[in-house]
């Protein structure tokens, strides 16, 4: 039985997008089980697509494109060229952590694959996606071993037994941690206990934009700065010292750790364990002034309805980042809300709000092409970072 959509959400799967609300389903059907291929199509019965159902998610239906059936070697294929449109996009040699396959981007919605040197890592944004898992990893072995990669593992949403939320599907099991490459920047990655699937992948062109920006800066702040990619990039680029800000506590170890790695010394930089606005707000009182700020806060609008809040948020961090800006400094204000746009993210960095007239906005950057989306989809397009000075 074909499930048929509304009028609207018939429109946006015919233009791309590969989201099916359940509101937007005619007469839902009861008892599919998570992972059943279901045809979609409009009012008219006319063929729109096929999909992975999924009774337990809001999108209760993800939508593929193109013709090819969704059985396992379908689904595998498309994956595979996934893998294939990164080739050639990254210089191996300095390179080797990016996102193989970015999901509903890919047009392989809710499908996530990293790859962190020898290492990938799936993550599943569906259970659709459970029952044809373990057929799917197989066939995606001999892709996979062409392009340097030996184990396949899995993100685990809650942690197992020991803590840990990997688990290994194919190959040897992946290290806890490990040091990969961006641009030739070392970077320790907790494959076993970090966020996503270990690092912020996304941010990579914006670290190494921030590599180039440091030079010269003697006094750099790395705000929200988890395992501490733009604090490494600001260090190696020339800034003279350099300070995290994150409020998690093992935050920094890593961190650390990772400015050893790439030959620098950390007792050379600081590292606070702070509500970054918390840290704003005394490093104003005692008068600290910073030549390069990066910001990069947790997505403060997961949703549609909490955009109001967000930005305010958004806008009470820019104030205080702008009360600790020297003289000519610049400020890498950063948002992962894929509900505030390039647009509207720009104007939460508008005078009024940053309590001066001296800030010229002098670049807008995204995320990379390994994080690609579809025209329709703009929920993927969630990363930005404008550049002020
Ligand atoms: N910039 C990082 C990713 C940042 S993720 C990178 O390039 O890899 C967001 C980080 O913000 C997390 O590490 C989280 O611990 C931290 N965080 C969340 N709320 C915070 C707060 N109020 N003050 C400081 N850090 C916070």
């Amino acid at each position: 039985m074909p499930i048929q959509l509304a009028r609207l959400a018939a429109h946006a799967v015919r233009r791309g997008h590969p989201w099916v609300y359940r509101e937007g389903i005619v007469r839902p059907p009861q008892g599919l089980a998570a992972g059943t291929v279901v045809d979609v199509v409009d009012e008219e019965g006319r063929p729109l697509g096929r999909g992975l159902w999924d009774p337990a998610s809001p999108i209760t239906v993800r939508v593929f494109s193109g013709d090819e059936p969704l059985d396992i070697a379908g689904l595998t294929k498309r994956i595979t060229l996934a893998f294939a449109r990164r080739d050639g996009w990254f210089d191996e040699a300095t390179t080797n952590a990016y996102r193989l396959c970015n999901g509903e981007g890919d047009r392989v919605p809710g499908l996530v694959i990293d790859r962190y040197d020898t290492v990938a890592v799936a993550k599943l944004d569906t259970e659709a996606w459970r029952p044809h898992l373990a057929a799917v990893a197989r066939g995606l072995g001999r892709a996979l071993g062409a392009r340097g990669v030996k184990t396949l593992a899995i993100r685990l949403d809650t942690p197992a037994a020991d803590g840990r939320k990997i688990e290994t599907i194919f190959g040897a099991p992946p290290p806890d941690r490990l040091v990969v490459r961006e641009h030739g920047m070392a970077m320790e990655v907790d494959l076993a206990h970090g966020q996503k699937t270990g690092a912020f992948l996304d941010q990579r062109e914006n670290r190494a934009r921030v590599r180039a920006l440091a030079k010269g800066r003697a006094r750099a702040l790395n705000l929200f700065s988890y395992a501490g990619g733009f604090s490494i990039a600001a260090a190696l680029g020339g800034a003279g010292h350099v300070t995290s800000v994150d409020i998690a506590s093992g935050a920094h170890a890593s961190a650390q750790r990772s400015f050893r790695e790439n030959g620098l010394d950390p007792s050379s930089h600081a590292f606070a364990t702070a509500d970054a606005f918390a840290f704003l707000e005394q490093a104003k009182k005692r008068g600290e002034k910073f030549d390069l700020v990066v910001s990069d806060p947790p997505s403060f609008a997961p949703s549609e309805k909490a955009r109001p809040r967000a930005e305010a948020a958004y806008r009470k961090l820019h104030a205080a980042v702008a009360g600790v800006l020297a003289e000519g400094a610049t400020f890498c204000a950063s948002s992962c809300s894929s509900h505030i746009k390039m647009e509207d993210f720009v104007a939460l960095l508008d005078d009024a709000t940053l309590g001066r007239g001296d800030l010229c906005v002098r670049e807008l950057h995204g995320q990379p092409a390994d994080h690609p989306t579809s025209s329709a989809w703009w929920e993927g397009r969630y990363l930005k970072m404008v550049v002020l000075s």
